[in-house]
């Protein structure tokens, strides 16, 4: 959410912002609903006051006993109410056009964002390992996953029906490993860990910016107020959310959560294997700080530098790419993705993605901190992937395989997994 102040200060950027990021909306149509909206806001105020003020004399004349004029009186405060009413009315019904649309008002976008239409148009900003080179023929995640017994999508199916998978033994325990890899990784970074509701109020999903927008992408419950997060950034920013917060020091909170997501409109893509299913688990990194840029995107570059960490920890190629404006969803103002290699695709796949909101989130869940002046002010948020699982799982067991068939398990993963340095059928 944007302040309405600033979209008429910015209107042009904001368009231009709405443009860039596919977004159907006219600012134009915006502001004129809110001039209305201040219109019948003035009028209102003004019919009650002079209602009041006939209100306040037909007592007067009652008292002074002018029992005609007071009726005379009573009449056009009768006459006032019934106006009064029609413009309340009408008010309530502009104020819900304007908060609609309020709603659908994009981000700005960073002046440093790539130009661009989709994902293909994302930059590389830089690169780290090199793609392994097989002196055999590679496998598959799934291949691999079904010849050590680890991974089981066609029951996954069985149960849960498309994009659904079951991982047992070796694969459940490097499930788990990464995640408490990456949660031990942010503790030492002196993160604070949370365990949250993944189940959330629908107006949890708006004030963190994700409904209207992308309510297809979330699961509901049935005749409950209640949603399936596809991410514990819903619940990790909704913490603080309607308080004022000490930020003397930036706010930094991880959480690991099942993830849910219907991932309509991706209907028959990624329909192999780990990479695009319902339901996973995600290692989530959220700050929320000042309202100060610099600051702010020191943080963007340090969340980033943490996943990257991991990324190396697990001894996988990578590389971060600057996400470009027709990729940059409503409430970024500016994103970075790690793609890891994945053999079996032949490139790299996204496995992390690092967003500064600047205070569009805070606005909608009103998280506020004092300025050292005193002043109340919204604060910055941001979000990235710490790691995310099945996904990565993909380049893990792709990228370490052997020829046997066994996985390399790098040494930062051997302390959660029994210390084995290979995966094979038998562990
Ligand atoms: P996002 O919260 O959409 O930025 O996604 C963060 C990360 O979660 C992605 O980079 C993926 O690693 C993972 N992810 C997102 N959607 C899915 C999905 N449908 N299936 C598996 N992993 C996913």
């Amino acid at each position: 959410m944007l302040e309405i102040g600033l979209v008429r200060e910015r209107a042009a950027d904001i368009q231009e912002a709405a443009d860039r990021k596919g977004i159907a909306l006219s600012i134009a149509e915006l502001l004129s609903v809110d001039d209305r909206r201040r219109a019948l806001k003035r009028e209102t105020e003004e019919l009650r006051a002079s209602r009041n003020r006939s209100s306040k004399a037909v007592e007067g004349l009652m008292r002074e006993g002018k029992q005609e004029e007071a009726e005379q009186e009573k009449r056009q405060a009768a006459a006032q109410l019934a106006m009064l009413k029609q413009a309340e009315e009408q008010f309530r019904e502009v104020e819900q056009i304007f908060n609609v649309l309020m709603l659908q008002v994009p981000n700005l976008i960073s002046p440093d964002t790539p130009q661009g239409a989709s994902d293909r148009d994302n930059v590389e900003v830089r690169r780290e390992g090199r793609p392994p080179e097989f002196a055999f023929e590679p496998r598959s995640h799934v291949q691999l996953g079904e010849s050590l017994g680890i991974v089981d999508i066609p029951r996954g199916v069985k149960i849960g029906g498309t994009r659904q998978y079951v991982l047992k033994n070796g694969g459940l325990q490097l499930h788990r490993a990464v995640q408490q890899l990456a949660l031990d990784l942010l503790l030492n970074k002196g993160y604070e860990l949370l365990d949250v509701p993944v189940m959330v109020k629908e107006g949890t999903m708006i004030s963190t910016g994700y409904f209207p927008g992308n309510r297809d992408q979330s699961y509901g419950i049935q005749g409950e107020d209640k949603w399936l997060a596809g991410t514990s950034e819903v619940p990790l920013v909704s913490y603080y959310g309607g308080e004022i917060v000490d930020l003397s020091a930036p706010k930094r909170l991880g959480a690991v959560s099942a993830c849910f997501r219907s991932e309509v409109g991706s209907a028959g893509r990624d329909v192999q294997g780990l990479y695009r299913v319902h339901q996973f688990a995600k290692v989530e990194q959220v700050v929320i700080c000042k309202a100060d840029l610099p600051e702010a995107l020191d943080h963007l570059e340090r969340m980033t530098a943490n996943s990257e960490e991991l990324l190396r920890l697990l001894e996988l190629p990578y590389r971060v790419v600057a996400v470009c404006s027709g990729d940059l969803s409503q409430k970024n103002y500016k994103q970075y993705d790690i793609e890891t290699w994945m053999p079996s695709r032949e490139s790299y796949g996204e496995t992390h993605s690092a967003s500064l909101l600047l205070d569009f989130q805070a606005r909608r869940s009103n998280i506020r901190y004092r300025d050292e002046d005193g002043r109340l002010r919204h604060a910055y948020t941001l979000n990235n992937t710490m790691v995310a699982t099945p996904r990565i799982l993909i380049p893990l067991l792709e990228n370490h395989q052997r020829q046997d068939g066994s996985i390399y398990i790098p040494p930062a993963l051997r302390p959660y997994m029994r210390g084995i340095d290979m995966l094979g059928p038998d562990n």
